[in-house]
């Protein structure tokens, strides 16, 4: 299977790392600076073999994107301030269903309620394409300190965890900042709870004691693994996310606690307190469920199989609602669709509406989405999944040519301060689509809050500003409107 050119090492949280595609260099700056993405990944250069869609991309500078395109941007940036039901949709469905973890009837649910919904608004081709997905289920959880005093610890269970025996699992705890720690002092953790306090630096770096946790402990003997969780801010709100196991390593429990929490049981620890916790997990992994990406497309008037995808992932973690993560991305790029039908603006090329499921923990909907596409001609795949805050700009993975032409549409986007093309783009549910040369997009926004929330329980619509959502949606549909339309 072609994907094997792409290894997709780990989905983690709503990040991919795209690992040793043949041939495919990290992009760097001319100083020679490695080029990351905004949680801190590489950017890698896209094949060179990749076509560009447009003729004479030489005179598509930003004089011509005013003179074509000036009275178009205009017209949906209006258009997408004046009035806020994308937001109103959002809560509805956030607020109806409720989370929307793969395998959960409330996933299956709200995308029941998006098919019936774009239907009715007269959406084109509206569908939803089987993905299996793995459904990974929490049950009961706790995890309390038992000495040197009682005290009981707000915890999150990690995606794809074991669980503990039935009374639990009640052991000393190990705290260690960094791998590098608990490799020079591996002789002290057996039959120990290892609790990673490795403070947040970017998502990228940090993620890796959540996801290589269980692995890197069990490997040294402990009975279950702790980290502090990948925040930037707490108000002691743990974050759950994906964990994965390694076959020739026994499997331990694996679990977060708040940042507070954690500095609490290395202050503790620090002074020579020996501090006991009791981790009780119950979480399981049931049989493989089905659940769909949902399609909704604009056909284009005079190359409809040439399509610009854009989307975001509807499924979420089990916590909250995931307004933030994805309902946002999914609801900006659902409304950037319904403003170009609204307005009659039918592109040239298709512009296609993926919400893509099972991005947290599989990536399924991304990669099947992939392989049942492949041999269509996807001219640039879009992805929002970075939360919904004060748009920026856009990231751009590609042929250069075509970030100059991009870089010339976001001209367009100066009313709403959306003009910004920045090199390094793309998102988790579109990079199966590098392994076919597809350029990748994502939009960026003012994201400095986004980890504060980020998969937890206070990921609620409240979080998103209605106007932010209409800035996106407007930003989005602009910028995919110029480029399914461009000559
Ligand atoms: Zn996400």
């Amino acid at each position: 299977m072609r994907l094997c050119l792409i290894a997709f090492a780990f989905v983690l949280g709503n990040m991919t790392f795209l690992h040793a595609q043949s041939g495919r260099k990290p992009l760097t700056t001319p100083a020679g600076t490695p080029i990351l993405t905004a949680s801190g990944e590489p950017v890698y250069e896209l094949s060179s073999t990749a076509t560009i869609p447009y003729t004479n991309v030489a005179q598509l500078d930003s004089v011509f994107m005013q003179k074509s395109y000036g009275d178009a941007a205009k017209r949906i940036i209006a258009h997408a301030l004046k009035d806020s039901i994308a937001y109103s949709r959002l809560q509805y469905m956030c607020y109806t269903f409720g989370s929307r973890l793969s395998g959960s009837q409330n996933l299956e649910r709200a995308i029941d309620w998006l098919l019936q919904t774009m239907k009715t608004d007269g959406h084109e081709n509206v569908r939803g394409e089987d993905v299996k997905v793995p459904a990974w289920v929490r049950g009961e959880e706790s995890c309390v300190m038992v000495s040197p005093r009682p005290y009981t610890i707000p915890m999150l269970g990690l995606g794809g965890s074991i669980a503990t025996p039935a009374g639990g699992i009640t052991a000393e705890v190990m705290v260690v900042r960094d791998f590098a720690e608990l490799t020079r002092r591996a002789a002290e953790a057996k039959g120990k709870i290892v609790l990673f306090n490795a403070p947040f630096t970017r998502y990228g770096a940090t993620v890796r004691y959540r996801s290589e946790g269980a692995i890197r402990a069990a490997e040294v003997g402990a009975v279950a693994s702790l980290i502090r969780s990948v925040a930037s801010y707490s108000m002691r709100t743990p974050h759950t996310g994906g964990m994965r196991y390694q076959d020739s390593i026994p499997k331990i429990p694996h679990a977060a606690i708040a940042t507070e929490d954690a500095d609490l049981i290395a202050h503790l620890t620090e002074r020579g307190e020996k501090v006991k916790v009791r981790l009780t997990m119950s979480a399981q992994t049931m049989p493989d469920a089905v659940s769909r990406n949902v399609i909704a497309e604009l056909k284009g008037r005079e190359k409809p199989e040439e399509i610009v995808v854009m989307g975001g992932h509807i499924d979420s973690w089990d916590v909250g609602t995931g307004a933030l993560d994805d309902a946002g991305g999914c609801y900006a790029t659902w409304k950037a669709l319904q403003i170009l039908k609204e307005l009659g603006l039918r592109p040239r090329r298709t512009i296609r509406l993926a919400l893509w499921t099972n991005e947290e923990n599989g990536l399924r909907g991304g990669v099947d989405y992939a392989e049942r596409h492949k041999n269509e001609k996807h001219i640039l795949a879009f992805e929002s999944d970075g939360g919904i805050f004060t748009p920026q700009g856009f990231g751009f993975t590609g042929a250069p040519e075509l970030l100059k032409v991009y870089t010339a549409a976001g001209t367009l986007l100066h009313p709403i301060q959306s003009a910004a093309l920045k090199v390094g783009g793309g998102g988790a549910d579109i990079s199966p689509l590098v392994a076919y040369s597809v350029p990748q997009m994502n939009i960026e926004v003012e994201n400095s809050k986004y980890f504060w929330f980020h998969h937890t329980q206070a990921d609620m619509p409240d979080k998103i500003d209605p106007l932010d959502l209409n800035k996106c949606a407007a930003a989005i549909a602009v910028m995919m409107y110029v480029a399914a339309d461009l000559p």
